[in-house]
């Protein structure tokens, strides 16, 4: 039977330990590489180390927040990317040659991707469950990467890897944060091995606990016609490591900003109706542009007769304030549109790009509106491919099936570090020595109660790069557990310091 313990474990750790969620994050990240064209790209992630780097890049944001330092949320961002992309252009550019040179792109990549799809999905697909299930992101955040365990499409288990050496140089030129490789080391050592190596043991109670508060979610969250799905993630995420293929190589040209447009896929907008989600229109960026100078004057909805659309403008979710930076902007009829009408979008010029550029020309794309009859003729959206798409014929068997103990056993040895995160530094940074988890182990650790974690709106907590937290959890057992869960509790993802906006 479930204590009240338990209980509070259940609820407050997934909130804290699986944002968007994680597996989430890494699996959209390996999908898009998976669905990369031929070229210069794909050549990069064709090896598997190099690919790998991407996928555990892909859950570093996040990895700060366990350690309760404030590196992780400053990695979400679009600053932190670009001054990324500036230390390892000089670092490794202009050919990236190197082993080492090309998994740091790499893992550049993912963690700028996770960025990238927290705004997505917060912005888009969280307002989504709002509508259909009434449920946030507290029943989203863990709902979703439980669904993905449930339902058989987890397969990506990447290493320990991090380029914890150069990271805190770039934290410290972007936002002269202090931060140590073995507080990073740490705080992704937590996600790794709580998050990603044995989610199995716990994946099966979070889904029994949120599949019955998300009915239209669980049948939605990897629909691509559904923006902010993670499924519609994918083609964002895609053409945004190629728009950072590019700024890396000093060739990202101010027309090739917009990367990406819902509707998508050739799909005409949802609804006509203002007042529904269904009705926003939102434009993608591949490069972070200043919330300020995108507004009523630079975004516009135009009719068929260049007329503009009453459309209220908002950014990311939690972007508040004019020097925010955002990756995407949402236009929001405040009138009901025309069934079966063409309208154009328009980002004008003028638009300030974080790493300084403004936007010289305008640009434009064609929306279409659904039909009073969506399946008369014509006016049926084409039918998606399948998904999630097959993994490649050498790619390693979902891990849907591993939920027993002893297959979870497995995946805690795995989680010892990598050689290469080892060579990184002293040995005491090494493997994390703890139980697999099971939901029994809840029932006697020490779990704060959860209106004991900080305010939603809070600040980030920027803590001392001092604390080196779980690197030898002493007690083992429900006691190690505890000391590992409780500075989770305190986790905090996203930017929370904006006002969320509607
Ligand atoms: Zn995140």
């Amino acid at each position: 039977m479930r204590t009240p313990l338990l209980t509070a474990a259940l609820v407050a750790l997934p909130a804290a330990a699986a944002a968007h969620g994680i597996n989430g994050h890494v699996h959209v990240t390996g999908w898009a590489i998976e669905s990369l064209p031929p070229g210069p790209l794909a050549d990069l992630f064709a090896d598997p180390e190099v690919k790998d780097a991407a996928l555990i890049g892909a859950a570093f944001p996040d990895s700060g927040y366990a350690i309760d330092d404030g590196y992780g949320e400053l990695a979400h961002w679009e600053p932190f990317v670009e001054a990324h992309v500036q230390y390892v252009a000089e670092l490794c550019g202009p050919d990236f040659a190197t082993l080492e040179c090309r998994k740091h792109v790499a893992f550049l990549m993912g963690g700028a991707a996770h960025g990238l799809q927290d705004e997505l999905f917060d912005s888009l697909f969280l307002f989504q469950l709002m509508e259909h299930d009434g449920q946030g992101q507290e029943a989203a955040d863990p709902g979703t990467d439980a669904f993905l365990f449930t339902d058989g499409h987890l397969r990506f288990k990447p290493p320990l890897y991090a380029p914890f050496e150069h990271l805190p140089a770039v934290f410290e030129r972007a936002h002269g944060h202090a931060v140590t490789p073995r507080t990073i080391e740490n705080g992704l050592q937590r996600v790794k091995f709580l998050v990603i190596d044995n989610f199995s043991a716990l994946a099966p109670g979070f889904d029994e606990e949120y599949r019955p508060l998300l009915p239209w979610g669980s049948q939605h969250y990897l629909d691509p016609a559904v923006p902010g799905s993670l499924a519609s993630e994918v083609g964002p995420t895609a053409a945004y490591m190629q728009a950072l293929w590019d700024r890396l190589h000093g060739r990202h040209a101010l027309p090739a900003v917009v990367t990406w447009t819902y509707p998508d896929g050739g799909r005409r907008l949802r609804s006509v109706r203002s007042g529904t989600v269904d009705g926003w229109v939102t434009v993608v960026f591949g490069v972070g542009a200043r919330v300020g100078s995108l507004n009523g004057d630079t975004v516009r909805l135009l009719d068929p007769q260049g007329a503009p659309i009453d459309v209220r403008v908002q950014h990311t979710r939690w972007g508040g304030s004019p020097d925010d930076s955002t990756r995407l902007v949402r236009l929001i009829p405040q009138v009901d549109l025309a069934h079966d009408t063409v309208y154009t979008v328009e980002i004008g010029a003028g638009v300030q790009l974080m790493d300084g550029r403004v936007t010289v020309e305008t640009w434009s794309t064609p929306v279409r509106t659904p039909c009073a009859d969506p399946m008369a003729a014509g006016c049926v959206d084409p039918e998606p491919d399948p998904f999630p798409p097959p993994p490649p014929p050498d790619a390693a068997a979902p891990d849907a099936a591993v939920t027993d103990a002893a297959l979870a056993d497995a995946a805690l040895a795995d989680a010892a570090p990598s050689d290469a995160a080892a060579d990184a530094g002293p040995p005491d940074r090494g493997r994390i020595d703890l139980p697999t988890p099971d939901a029994s182990m809840f029932d006697a650790a020490p779990v704060a109660p959860r209106d004991a974690a900080p305010a939603p709106d809070a600040a980030p907590p920027v803590a001392s790069s001092d604390d080196d937290g779980c690197a030898a959890a002493p007690g083992g057992g429900a006691a190690a557990w505890g000391l590992l869960a409780l500075p989770l509790l305190a986790l905090r993802r996203r930017r929370r310091r904006g006002i969320p906006t509607p």
